[in-house]
């Protein structure tokens, strides 16, 4: 491969737009970018929050280009970096990476190239980069060609109190003690308060100037529904999204394993993805994940951080998740591209009894218990939700927002009613039963349902049978999860989920108080989709004529990722196909103009694209 200089001395000086244009074919910087580059270019630190998707990797790129010597990036995964430097390959950029992957060859001759200045990025794993031999190395290139930069990206794995926490992120504050003349800029889209605070402390960035970009992702629609029939409730939410990548979160390796198999009897393309399976499957399913289209990757949270693939389509969770931080990392993952996804949450009272069970039971520290309590209450006030989801979503990160439009609550607003009397009921019946019973049960006697277990304990025989006959099972349900969501009724996890009262529910209990609950919605009104569906759904926005030519430069792209061993996305996205379809530029000059393609782009594969434009069809 042909390798040209990006710093010719003497040339005139390049700007971070010409670079953005010339290398990365994009029109113009979004949000910070600009200001993000201009800042770590002069040589500042920088801590940089932006939401998945936002253009995290050109506020180190850039800089990297423009700034002498070779860039450092410090990047968690292995799956990520080798995503990462082929894309920059493809765009021309000098890049390589270190980490175990590597046989010791090809180690050694990333080594060299490092050390006779023939790179602009290196990116390495955090556990290498901080052992003495590596930073021996380090010093050499400083005293030769120079470090550009340091870039920590995927900065919150420094957070002990996150799922994502990494030791190794702990030892990087060594990089400014022996380096402290280069400039770092560390990145992430997790963006809580602590988070932040703890990613300043623990990597000495207290210098370091703050980006905080809003962390809103108008292109994905949240949708929650209350759990009744979770199979056929999934399976009604994937019919509206056939033929398209996507991901199914749930809790346990066992449902992983379960739910990618019954749906792969649905004949869906379906692959399961958690920590128990053997690594070679593991990585086997997640390739195909990235380099097929449209698959949906069942999943415990052990998946996605460091998928980049940008056209999944939706997130589906089966189980409740156990923070909205969690929540909104795991649906970031889907859209990244900017266009439409969705973000599904079926959740139940048995999810709520099993994570506070979880809590109560755990060996954790008080501190930590009641964070975690808190964070789950969060969680539940989420799904519970009468106002935008958005609106919760972001205040949770501090931030303020006008109803959006594109989330459940707004698109249909819940009706809420008085449910003083009907609460009242229910703590009457859990009172008189002992508060030793769960939701099942206490309903059963509130609707007066004559059953084995309502015999066996002689509660046919209680003045509260029946007295809720005028209510059905779901507005029941309802009422008991939406009073455990409020603090009213403690549900018991050592005791199969028995229902007690909590001293909040005294108030409403002696007739002082009243109560809004949300009603549920009635069976047959589904939840508001896009109309649109099938492997035809990326070309939905184009006139006929031209989806036959963006469906035949999608199979010229597959055809060229294969030729690379790259994800197709790697070689164009979607929406360039798209914009390609339609002005069917008969020139290189003309396909020049489409944002998306860069000028490596343009010389390696301009003329298959024209020739495709060109073919008679
Ligand atoms: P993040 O790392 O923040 O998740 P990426 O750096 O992967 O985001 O960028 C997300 C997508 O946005 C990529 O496809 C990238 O090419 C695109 N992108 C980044 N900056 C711009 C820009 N200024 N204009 C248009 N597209 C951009
Ligand atoms: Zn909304």
């Amino acid at each position: 491969m042909v390798k040209q200089s990006r710093k010719p001395a003497g040339a005139p000086a390049r700007t971070p737009l010409d670079l953005l244009h010339e290398i990365f074919g994009h029109e113009s910087f979004r949000g910070a970018q600009a200001e993000i580059i201009d800042h770590v270019v002069d040589g500042g630190d920088a801590l940089v929050l932006m939401p998945t998707g936002g253009g995290k990797s050109a506020c180190y790129q850039i800089p990297a280009l423009l700034r002498a010597g070779t860039a450092v990036v410090v990047s968690p995964l292995i799956a990520l970096m080798q995503d990462q430097v082929d894309a920059l390959l493809l765009l021309g950029v000098r890049a390589a990476f270190l980490n175990s992957s590597l046989d010791a060859a090809a180690a050694r001759e990333v080594t060299r190239a490092l050390l006779a200045g023939e790179l602009d990025l290196l990116y390495v794993a955090p556990e290498r980069l901080v052992t003495e031999p590596f930073l021996a190395l380090l010093e050499q290139v400083a005293g030769a060609q120079g470090i550009a930069l340091f870039a920590i990206d995927e900065a919150h794995c420094v957070s002990q109190w996150g799922h994502d926490f990494r030791p190794e992120y702990l030892a990087l504050s060594i990089l400014h003690q022996r380096f402290p003349r280069v400039p770092r800029i560390a990145l992430t889209a997790t963006a809580d308060a602590v988070t932040r605070s703890e990613i300043v402390t623990k990597l000495g960035l207290g210098e370091a100037r703050e980006f905080v970009s809003s962390f809103d992702r108008p292109n994905i629609r949240y949708l929650v529904v209350p759990k009744d029939s979770p199979r056929a409730q999934l399976q009604g939410f994937l019919a509206g999204h056939a033929g398209e990548s996507g991901i199914v979160y749930c809790l346990s390796r066992r449902k992983v394993d379960e739910t990618a198999a019954w749906l792969r009897g649905e004949g869906i393309d379906a692959l399961p993805y958690h920590a128990g399976m053997d690594a070679e499957a593991r990585r086997a399913n997640q390739a195909r994940f990235v380099r097929a289209d449209g698959v949906v990757m069942v999943a415990t949270i052990a998946f996605g951080m460091g998928i980049d693939k940008p056209d999944v389509r939706f997130v589906a969770h089966l189980d409740l998740p156990k923070s909205l931080e969690g929540y909104y990392q795991e649906t970031g993952r889907a859209g990244r591209d900017g266009e439409p996804a969705e973000a599904w949450l079926a959740y139940g009272l048995a999810d709520v009894v099993l994570l506070k069970g979880w809590i109560e039971r755990s060996e954790a520290p008080e501190a930590q218990k009641r964070v975690e309590a808190i964070k789950l209450d969060a969680m539940l006030g989420y799904c519970e939700a009468v106002r935008c989801r958005r609106v919760i979503l972001l205040e949770y990160f501090g931030e303020h927002a006008a109803p959006c439009g594109n989330c459940d609550t707004c698109l249909e607003p819940p009706e809420t009613w008085d449910a003083t009397t009907a609460a009242r009921m229910l703590f009457s019946a859990a009172l008189r039963t002992g508060e030793r019973f769960g939701a099942g049960q206490l309903i059963d006697v509130l609707r007066g349902k004559d059953t084995d277990k309502v015999r066996q304990h002689g509660h046919q025989l209680l003045p509260t049978f029946g007295v809720g006959a005028g209510h059905d099972e779901a507005t029941w349900r309802g009422v008991v999860r939406q009073l455990v969501a409020l603090g009213l009724l403690h549900a018991d996890a050592s005791r199969y989920g028995a229902l007690a009262l909590t001293d909040a529910a005294l108030p409403v209990l002696r007739g002082e108080a009243k109560l809004e609950l949300r009603r549920p919605r009635p069976k047959t009104a589904r939840a508001p989709r896009r109309a649109r569906g099938g492997k035809k759904a990326a070309a939905a926005a184009l006139a006929p004529g031209d989806a036959g030519l963006f469906e035949a430069l999608r199979a010229l792209r597959t055809e060229l990722a294969s030729a690379a061993k790259v994800p197709p996305y790697l070689i164009f996205h979607d929406a360039t196909l798209r914009e390609i379809a339609q002005a069917k530029p008969r020139s290189v000059a003309q396909l020049r103009e489409i944002p998306g393609i860069g000028a490596a782009k343009l010389e390696r594969y301009g003329a298959a694209v024209l020739r495709a434009i060109n073919a008679p069809d």
